[in-house]
């Protein structure tokens, strides 16, 4: 077992005092429990490797009591920042990049940001990093667009780490818990990084959502294309898309996909890959996803398989019931919250649908978190 110095103030891996084999066994009981006569599962498939699985990194800065910059995490339910120097689950090169940050901030005056007082301009860092391609991408969040020196700063940087292929700087000014601000600037590169998954190759830009583990999105993936049973075929609906990944993986296999995404950066970078993939019978909309398919439903389209990939949250009633009036075969959910996962799957078996199957995949390695993949199939004719 590895050991890390705040496992218990950080509280992000609950499970670090277990072996890999018990957590896999835990999440699976887990699992069982919440979805118990609802979806039978038999097992969470784990990862060979499970140590510095993430490819998004983000350190929030401060300074200790002697002014000197710190950076890591806000200490569980709080905003006492914990000084983090290495993670056993984080990308080891992004950590370092962080680092190296942290240890110029002193020679370029740039102060970090005082939540209390509102002074100082480094708030938080995020590092990206696309595991196929290498491509890395260094978001500095800052409290005003104002930056001394910033082209000095991103030199340096890329100095000490020519592995950067881009830099961007993201604006927050607000009194917000959220990371990131609605403005940006690119200061190095193309403002954003590509990643390769199950053969597609990906844009992922600062703000849009990209799965964190690509090494088990590709098992999640290959799942719920097992599930959806695709023949070339069928008209398929990729709702909660994000960049576009599921739908342009199962473009490959289907006559027409219709992918809805609410956040417009995650939808732009959809198209662009939609392009890049040649994927020519995919398109995508941004909106709500429960408002988009119920005109879908009102318009009398159909559906012969609908993928979901809600947040953790869930899904809705008014999403559900219009994917069930489309009258799709399958129903493939994708799941990080099991019980929002087991109060959806009652519903949809209220609106014609029987739950056939579910699997566990392991793509949180020593948190709590668990991903599920559930298959339904439609009894009413
Ligand atoms: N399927 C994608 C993204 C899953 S994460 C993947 O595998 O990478 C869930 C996504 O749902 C996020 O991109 C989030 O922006 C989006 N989302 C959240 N609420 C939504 C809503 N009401 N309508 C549509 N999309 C929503």
């Amino acid at each position: 077992m590895k050991q890390c110095p705040v496992f218990k103030k950080c509280g992000g891996c609950q499970y670090l005092n277990l072996t890999y084999e018990e957590q896999l066994e835990k999440k699976k009981k887990e699992l069982q429990r919440l979805l118990k006569g609802t979806c039978p599962i038999h097992e969470v498939i784990g990862m060979e490797n499970p140590w510095h699985y993430r490819n998004k990194v983000h350190a929030v800065f401060s300074h200790d009591r002697k002014g000197n910059p710190i950076s890591g995490v806000y200490q569980e339910n709080s905003h006492i920042v914990l000084p983090v120097e290495s993670c056993l689950i984080e990308d080891e090169k992004a950590d370092e990049i962080i680092g190296t940050i942290r240890g110029m901030l002193k020679s370029f005056k740039i102060r970090t940001y005082d939540e209390d007082t509102g002074y100082g301009l480094l708030r938080h860092v995020l590092v990206k990093r696309g595991f196929a391609t290498g491509e890395i991408m260094v978001v500095l969040v800052t409290a005003s667009p104002v930056f001394p020196s910033r082209n000095n700063f991103v030199k340096a940087l890329r100095q000490k780490h020519p592995e950067i292929t881009t830099v961007i700087q993201n604006i927050n000014g607000r009194d917000t818990s959220m990371v990131l601000g609605d403005r940006e600037q690119v200061l190095y590169g193309k403002g954003y990084i590509e990643d390769i998954l199950c053969g597609c190759r990906f844009r992922i830009s600062a703000r849009s959502f990209y799965q964190v583990n690509p090494v088990q999105t590709e098992v999640l993936y290959a799942k719920a294309m097992e599930y959806a049973g695709l023949t070339g075929k069928e008209t398929v609906i990729d709702a909660y898309c994000g960049i576009g990944t599921i739908g342009i993986v199962a473009s490959r296999r289907a006559k027409q996909v219709t992918g809805v995404e609410l956040n417009p950066d995650a939808v732009r970078d959809a198209v662009r890959n939609a392009r890049a993939n040649k994927a020519d019978n995919i398109r995508f909309f941004q909106g709500d996803a429960g408002d988009f398919l119920q005109k879908m439903a009102a318009n009398g389209e159909k559906a012969d398989v609908v993928f979901m990939d809600p947040p953790r949250s869930g899904s809705t009633e008014r999403f559900m019931a219009a994917a069930a009036a489309m009258g799709p075969e399958r129903i493939v959910y994708v799941s990080c919250g099991p019980d929002t996962l087991a109060r959806d799957l009652k519903y949809l078996r209220k609106k014609g649908y029987r739950v056939e199957k579910g699997v566990g995949v392991d793509l949180f390695p020593w948190t709590g978190h668990v991903e599920t993949v559930a298959l339904l199939t439609r009894y009413i004719v």
